[in-house]
């Protein structure tokens, strides 16, 4: 007999006493796993196609010969929705592999800082290209377990958003501090902001406050859904905070450790 999956909902009761209700999840949580593999299945194989369209589409518009100047306006909107499909494919396995159950961080001793000022440096081409300067605000020293892999697509994906929508504003300011047991890293923006009625449900995936603009800025509506589960595969927490028309912040936490920091953070190795 397959083990089945219970989820526990424990109330105390006006006697003193407590109750506790077990549902059976089981048949959610297989529908859950299907459409998890499904997902991921198609996106593998849309992997391959894409790939091929986009090479030879790119090897068209190199060509030395002529084309009509309509041909290469047309190539060019081909390439350019090659590339947004295999972003979103990307995201769609890169959320299926978080959303797993099998999911596992691997996690190392690392300073907040040393975190925070690798995940900015690894944004410097990003950030190059853009007309808004990111800047390191407060930091500590505080020891945090992190896999700096999963979380420089944290930093990354809050970073491209407050680039992308804050643009209002001229900067985006990183910063960590201690708080409680926890270290607090937060994305700031001084953008538009989000409306209240969104903030609940921004976490959640394909979520876009305007559809039309998340999809001109290149946006899959997947990255803080992504960002969400690899921060809660470290213990941590992440909300926004945001008023319209004066910008947005992105926090998140992980746990402080009491041990000593890695050396270098994992990329700056060999250097
Ligand atoms: P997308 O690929 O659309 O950027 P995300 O999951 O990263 O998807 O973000 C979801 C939505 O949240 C975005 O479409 C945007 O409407 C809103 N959003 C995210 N970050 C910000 C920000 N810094 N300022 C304003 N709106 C934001």
């Amino acid at each position: 007999v397959p083990a089945r999956i219970f989820e526990v909902n424990a109330a105390p009761t006006p006697g003193g006493g407590a109750v506790a209700v077990l549902h059976d999840v089981t048949e959610i949580e297989r529908a859950e796993k299907t459409r998890r593999d499904f997902v991921a299945n198609v996106s593998h194989e849309l992997r391959t196609p894409l790939t091929s369209i986009s090479g030879y589409v790119e090897t068209l518009l190199e060509d030395t010969m002529e084309l009509p100047t309509h041909a290469r306006e047309f190539m060019a909107i081909i390439l350019r929705n090659a590339s947004r499909m295999n972003r979103l494919t990307e995201d769609l396995l890169a959320l299926a592999s978080v959303e797993s159950g099998d999911y596992k961080v691997k996690p190392r001793p690392v300073t907040a800082a040393a975190l925070m000022q690798d995940a900015i440096d690894s944004l410097t081409g990003m950030v190059l290209d853009s007309d808004v300067t990111l800047e390191a605000g407060h930091t500590t020293n505080a020891v945090v377990l992190a896999d700096e892999d999963a979380l420089t697509q944290v930093f990354g994906n809050l970073i491209e958003n407050a680039m992308k929508y804050g643009k209002g504003g001229k900067s985006v300011v990183v910063g960590a501090r201690e708080v409680e047991g926890f270290v607090e890293f937060s994305v700031q923006d001084f953008g538009p902001g989000i409306g209240s009625e969104h903030l609940s449900r921004i976490f959640e995936r394909f979520y876009r406050v305007d559809k039309a603009r998340s999809r001109d800025s290149g946006g899959t509506g997947l990255g803080l859904a992504i960002a969400k589960h690899i921060v809660l595969a470290h213990g941590g927490g992440i909300r926004v905070e945001s008023e319209l028309g004066s910008g947005a912040t992105f926090l998140f936490t992980l746990p402080v450790v009491n041990s000593s920091p890695v050396v270098q953070p994992a990329h700056d190795a060999g250097k």
